[in-house]
């Protein structure tokens, strides 16, 4: 059996430098400045963002970076370390449809951000990308991708928006310009959240609450799991779960169901005729309410002092995603599975689901235990080979150099 290695994020000065330079040899002149912004997990509150829920993410060490530049033109040029593909076009020319592949979500966020660029200024931009959030790993890096691209144009366009409105501008590139439906939690987590903490996030009106979450502190920490599972169908699955979502609170004649009573919660659910419209509501209401539990318990007192009681909750809605909302796959399952039998307080998926990653709360010292109980688990089921991390919470998009 092979040895569970828990990996550190790349270093975040070395990899700021390395992307500098990296503009230079690209582009044969200095950037104007590098900007980052990171990947996220959520610890509890998944698949709520989209029905006004209350979620609680936090960002992780993994981080996107853009080096970037004004330039004098209206061309717009587009380069990652993780893709050949080369971007070139006129920045007044983007429109929704007419940019294929990953510089949809850069290009994107140019095309949001129009209505703060004031009235016949030139727009061209060069612009240099090392994305270092596991890509399509359920930890976010699409929105780190948008929101670090946001933090530069903010700079070089001089546009003088508020965080929020490059959240919306974030989550209006990948929605309405890449095309993705995603809910918003991510977009926001990679620009509001902040060192240290956690963030409770109502995605009603994106406002946002600091969250004490000091593991390291207390002898703990949140282990990730990649499970490297592929998302398959991931993006047709997930706009089922929202039409669902969206007809059940139809049903029970509410705007979302962030406004359904989670008590007597089974009456009211009976309202709902179809059996599997009723149990991802069943999810998002129950979800909410222990993204309420947990708030409370973390004002309340430590992570430590209330270990359990979290971890039961991290367990529980790992089991609502599983049975009511059907979003995981057996790589998930069986992570989270081998992470409680190894000792862990708990463990959920994190993310969309059919693939991705999932945390576990567990003793500082146990996470090499846990880790090499996934990875057992993984090479027993011929599950391939996890990598692990931990979370620790760093700050929100902004400027780097
Ligand atoms: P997640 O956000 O969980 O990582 P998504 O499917 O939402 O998964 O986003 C992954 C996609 O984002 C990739 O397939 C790619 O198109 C794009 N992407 C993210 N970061 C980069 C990057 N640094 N370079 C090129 N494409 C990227
Ligand atoms: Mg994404």
């Amino acid at each position: 059996p092979s040895d569970a290695v828990i990996l550190e994020a790349p270093d975040r000065r070395d990899t700021v430098e390395s992307t500098a330079r990296a503009f230079i040899e690209a582009y044969g002149y200095q950037p104007d400045g590098v900007w980052s912004a990171p990947g996220r997990v959520n610890i509890i509150g998944e698949h709520v963002d989209y029905q006004d829920g209350l979620c609680l993410p936090m960002a992780i060490s993994h981080r996107c970076f853009v080096a970037a530049a004004r330039t004098p033109t209206d061309l717009v040029r587009v380069r990652s370390a993780q893709s050949e593909i080369v971007f070139e076009g006129d920045a007044s020319q983007l429109e929704p449809g007419n940019v294929e592949g990953w510089h949809a979500y850069v290009t994107g966020v140019l095309w949001a951000l129009r209505p703060f660029i004031s009235g016949g200024e030139q727009q061209g931009v060069d612009l240099y990308i090392d994305g270092r959030v596991p890509l399509g790993s359920g930890l976010s890096s699409s929105a780190s991708l948008e929101c670090a691209t946001a933090e530069a144009l903010e700079s070089l366009l001089s546009l003088d928006t508020t965080p929020l409105e490059r959240v919306r501008a974030a989550i209006a590139a990948e929605n309405d310009f890449v095309g993705a439906s995603t809910g918003g939690l991510d977009q926001a987590a990679s620009v509001l959240c902040s060192a240290g903490q956690a963030l409770l996030l109502d995605c009603r009106d994106f406002s946002t609450t600091p969250v004490p979450w000091d593991l390291a502190g207390q002898g703990l920490a949140l282990l990730i799991t990649d499970t490297r599972a592929e998302h398959s169908h991931a993006d047709g699955q997930y706009s089922a779960r929202r039409r669902d979502s969206e007809r059940a609170a139809r049903t029970l004649g509410v705007k979302t169901l962030r406004d359904v009573e989670p008590s007597g919660l089974e009456d009211t659910l009976a309202q709902i005729d179809d059996e599997v419209v009723r149990r991802r509501a069943r999810h998002i209401v129950t979800e909410i309410q222990r993204v309420r539990e947990t708030y409370e318990l973390l004002g309340a007192g430590s992570v430590r002092e209330n270990v359990q009681r979290l971890g039961e909750l991290l367990n529980a809605s790992h089991d609502s995603l599983r049975e009511d909302y059907e979003v995981t796959v057996p790589a998930l399952d069986v992570a989270v599975e081998a992470a409680r039998t190894a000792g862990a307080h708990g463990s959920r998926m994190v993310g969309g689901g059919f693939g991705g990653s999932t945390i576990a709360l567990v003793e500082a010292d146990e996470a090499q235990t846990v880790a090499q109980a996934i990875a057992d688990a993984f090479e027993r089921d011929g599950l391939g080979s996890p990598e692990f991390f931990l979370a620790l919470p760093e700050d929100g998009a902004g400027q780097d150099l």
